[in-house]
Formats: C-alpha cells, sequence, structure tokens
C-alpha cells in the first residue's frame, strides 16, 4: 500500500523547501525528498559557496592594493586555501544545516532522504517505498555538463561541485568555457594566487552580453592578469608533463595550453534522466527540461517543474519565484505566470555586472524606436572615492512609452543598483519618475538621474 500525502516534492533546490513549509503552514501532508545535500546547488556547490569565495578573494585583491589607499602591508599578500576554504564550509554548512533543521522541524512534513524515482503520475518510489499524492512537484535541478570533449575522459577535471573541496593553490587553473561561472572562479583564483586561462569557444566571453559588456569585462580579467583564449573551435583534453593540456585548433595538434587543473564550466545539464518520467507521462525537450507551461504545471495533469529542471530560469531567484507563482496560483487562487517576470541577474565578478531587462541586441530585435545612455564609472564621484572606477551604468528606454526596456551596470555596487530600475520597470513607471527623485550623496545611485538626463537616440533602432 503506496503511503499517502497531499503533496509530494522531489528535491530540495530553491524551491521545494518553502513549497514544503508553505503547504505544511495550510494544514497539507508534504513528503519532501533530497537524494544528496540539502539546499541544493546554490546552498551547497552554487551561489553561497561561491561568493563566500569571492569574498576572501576581494579582501587578498585589495590588501594588494593597500598602497593606493595609503597603508602597507609587510610581506607579499599569500592565501591559505585551507583556512578560505573552511570559512566557505562554515558559511554554507550553516546553510545547509538550516535548510534540513527547517524541513524536519515542520509540522505535517515528511522528510525522505533517497533518490526518487516516478512509478506512475500519481506515485514516486525512494528507498523502494512507494508514495502517492495528487500534486507532485519537481525540484530536481541540474548538474555541470560534461561535453564529449575528446580525451576528456582520460584526464581528472573538476567541476563547480569538486571544486568546493579545493583546499590548495592550483599553480595553473584552465578554465574551459568563459561564462558566468568560469569568469567568477576565473577572478577568485587569480586573486588566491594561481595563473589562470580561460579557453572560450566562442569569438568573446559571456557571448549573451552586448560586446561592449564583454569587452569591458575582458578588460579587466587582463588587467589582473587572466589569460583568455577566445575562438577555441575545437578543444580537446591530455594529460602534460604539467597536469593537463587543452588543444585549442582544429588543424594544428600543438597549438595547446597547458596548466596544472582544468575546471569544466560549460553549462548546466538538467537532472532529470533518472527520474522516471516517461512513466509519468511529462514530457522534456531533447535537452532534457522539463516542458512547463506558464503556470509551470507540466504535460501530466497534477505534476509541476520548478526551478533549473523546467529550463524557464537557471538561477535561485527564478526558482523562488517558480514556488512562488505555485503556491500563489493553488493556495491563493492566484494567477502569477512566469511571463510576469522581468529578467534580472547578475556575475559576480568584481566589479559585479548588474542586469536587468533587454540587452541592446535584443532591443535592436524588437525593432522599437529607443533611447539611450552610457556614463563611466570613472566619472562616477564615489566610484573614484572608493577607488573603484572600472565599468559603466548603460541605461536603455522606450522613446514612445518612456519605460526602461533594459540596463547594464558594470561597476562597483551594479549587483545592488541595478534593482532600482528593475523595480521601476515591475511598477510600469517611466523614467521621469527617477529623474524626480532626490536621491543620496555620494552614491552610485545619484547618477541615474544625471545618466537618465542624457539619453539619445539608440544608435540602430528605428
Ligand atoms: C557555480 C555556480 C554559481 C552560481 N551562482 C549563482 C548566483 O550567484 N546567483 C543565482 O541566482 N544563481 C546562481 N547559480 C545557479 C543556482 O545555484 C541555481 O539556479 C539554483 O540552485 C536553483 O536550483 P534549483 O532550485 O533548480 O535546484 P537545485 O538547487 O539544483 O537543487 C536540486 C536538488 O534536487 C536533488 N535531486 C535531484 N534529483 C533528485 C531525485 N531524483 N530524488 C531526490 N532528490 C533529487 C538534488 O540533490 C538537489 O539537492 C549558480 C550555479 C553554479 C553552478
Amino acid at each position: 500500500m503506496p503511503r499517502n500525502f497531499d503533496a509530494i516534492i522531489i528535491g530540495t533546490g530553491q524551491a521545494g523547501p518553502s513549497l514544503a513549509r508553505r503547504f505544511a503552514a495550510a494544514g497539507m501532508g508534504v513528503a519532501i525528498i533530497e537524494r544528496h545535500k540539502f539546499g541544493g546547488t546554490c546552498v551547497n556547490t552554487g551561489c553561497i559557496p561561491t561568493k563566500t569565495l569571492i569574498a576572501s578573494a576581494h579582501a587578498a585583491h585589495v590588501a594588494r592594493r593597500g598602497g593606493e589607499y595609503g597603508f602597507v602591508v609587510s610581506g607579499d599578500v599569500r592565501v591559505d586555501m585551507k583556512r578560505v576554504k573552511g570559512r566557505k564550509d562554515e558559511v554554507s554548512g550553516r546553510s545547509n544545516r538550516g535548510v534540513e533543521e527547517s524541513l524536519r522541524g515542520l509540522k505535517d512534513c515528511t522528510v525522505i532522504q533517497g533518490h526518487a524515482r516516478f512509478q506512475s503520475s500519481r506515485t514516486v518510489v525512494v528507498n523502494e517505498e512507494v508514495l502517492h499524492a495528487d500534486k507532485i512537484f519537481i525540484n530536481v535541478g541540474g548538474r555541470a555538463s560534461v561535453p564529449p570533449i575528446p580525451g576528456i575522459n582520460d584526464v581528472s577535471f573538476l567541476t563547480n561541485s569538486s571544486m568546493m573541496d579545493v583546499d590548495f593553490l592550483p599553480e595553473h587553473l584552465v578554465i574551459v568555457g568563459g561564462s558566468y561561472v568560469g569568469l567568477e572562479f576565473a577572478q577568485m583564483y587569480r586573486r588566491f594566487g594561481s595563473e589562470v586561462t580561460i579557453v572560450e569557444m566562442g569569438p568573446r566571453l559571456i557571448g549573451r552580453e552586448d560586446e561592449d559588456v564583454s569587452e569591458a569585462i575582458r578588460g579587466i580579467l587582463e588587467t589582473e592578469g587572466v589569460r583568455i583564449r577566445p575562438n577555441a573551435k575545437c578543444i580537446s583534453a591530455r594529460k602534460h608533463d604539467r597536469g593537463i593540456a587543452v588543444g585549442v585548433e582544429c588543424d594544428d595538434s600543438a597549438s595547446e595550453v597547458s596548466g596544472t587543473h582544468l575546471l569544466l564550466a560549460v553549462g548546466r545539464t538538467p537532472n532529470t534522466n533518472d527520474l522516471g518520467l516517461d512513466r509519468a507521462g511529462v514530457a522534456t525537450d531533447p535537452h532534457g527540461y522539463i516542458i512547463v507551461d506558464d503556470q509551470l504545471q507540466t504535460s501530466a495533469p497534477g505534476i509541476w517543474a520548478l526551478g533549473d529542471c523546467n529550463g524557464r530560469g537557471a538561477f535561485t531567484h527564478t526558482s523562488y519565484n517558480d514556488y512562488e507563482i505555485a503556491a500563489d496560483n493553488l493556495l491563493n487562487a492566484d494567477h502569477r505566470r512566469v511571463s510576469d517576470r522581468i529578467q534580472a541577474y547578475a556575475l559576480f565578478t568584481d566589479p559585479p555586472l548588474g542586469r536587468c531587462g533587454m540587452t541592446d541586441a535584443e532591443i535592436w530585435k524588437s525593432r522599437r524606436a529607443a533611447l539611450a545612455a552610457k556614463y563611466p564609472m570613472q566619472r562616477v564621484s564615489r566610484a573614484v572615492e572608493k577607488g573603484e572606477t572600472q565599468g559603466f551604468i548603460k541605461i536603455s528606454v522606450d522613446a514612445e512609452t518612456k519605460h526602461i526596456l533594459g540596463a547594464a551596470i558594470l561597476g562597483t555596487g551594479g549587483d545592488e543598483i541595478v534593482h532600482i530600475l528593475l523595480d521601476l520597470m515591475y511598477a510600469k513607471a517611466p523614467y521621469p519618475v527617477i529623474q524626480r527623485a532626490m536621491h543620496i550623496h555620494p552614491t552610485i545611485a545619484e547618477y541615474l538621474p544625471t545618466i537618465l538626463s542624457m539619453l539619445e537616440p539608440m544608435p540602430g533602432t528605428p
């Protein structure tokens, strides 16, 4: 006889635990299943540990720049990787324990450790026990992709997960993949003291961003000594006297980058291949992402998919927003939709990149009349005072409605300041609202009204 619940949640990523709490509070009997670490990617191998490591790297970087600020550090600044890892483990571990304890402490919530598989659209098997519910929520996340790079099985390599165990300084870290995850690790390890080379297949870093953003970030990393090898069309791997070598050219086998350690940062694969989705009638796309509608329902009635596994977002905040959509629609008879959210994310290099709305390329594609302004951080007095003048702020608005279309804030505080523009977008308010607001001096945000007064027709738009 299956054990009956009102709802079953598979995975404790960024949607599952909040959903369990909300259901339990509503008096529903919930089972939540986790096969590995409570809190999933963000807590254990993603956002939290990487941002903690980035903070250590930033502190070392500032110490090395002591002379610029008028203080002396006697001797070299050297990083003790065991202590850096210890700090990271402490912060990430606290979060991991917090998720587990909060779930175990919930009344009417059964926490099960094990791998869940569908038996039918209403039943799930875990540890040979059958669980039944009329509502099932999939929050299984993803893992680092390991593409079939020639030679990859003959060398040892790291991913974002195994990087979490590194308690030594790699002499030369070669990172395959010049996108968000790769760039954060690149700057972090360069600041820890490693030599770092990024091998990127495309012509530029973070190819989804506008060219000026890519170029500026490339400049920032190169200034710190990160080497970048773009246009690596034929990537291969082999053992080398130093450790590993990564081939980069199709017709020149001698053209390679060698180093002591290899990190693969080439995208994510959803954890959907071992869930028995076919037995539940849940359809996936060719990449394994679960197909969902605007309210996150899968092709099987009564089954929802939330977070990275549905391909509708790849961030903690998109997964958490998925939870809010599903919970509000089910419990509050709301009509929240995925398509109501506005694209927003950050790249946590130093300085960070805060992004909201459309890129320039997306605005050009939409063929609407737009105005745009761009302002260098060198002319922002707070950035000058802080000695952090790299980057720029650029904002685009709709020429007709005066609504903000998109922004990129690459500069100190960019990950926070971008929310001012994001919230104005959610409020559907025109940009002059910001121009009439009195901002605090001296801040980076005080320049937003100034920048908006410099808007001009955006080249390439009607
Ligand atoms: C290096 C790195 C840095 C990142 N930094 C950021 C950042 O700064 N900001 C940001 O917004 N996002 C960041 N992300 C992305 C972010 O971590 C994810 O988008 C976020 O964790 C959402 O994941 P999720 O809720 O889909 O599931 P996950 O967090 O991936 O959790 C899924 C859980 O399901 C479990 N599971 C899987 N299959 C089963 C099964 N069959 N049975 C039982 N349990 C199962 C897994 O063990 C896992 O615990 C980063 C990612 C990486 C890799």
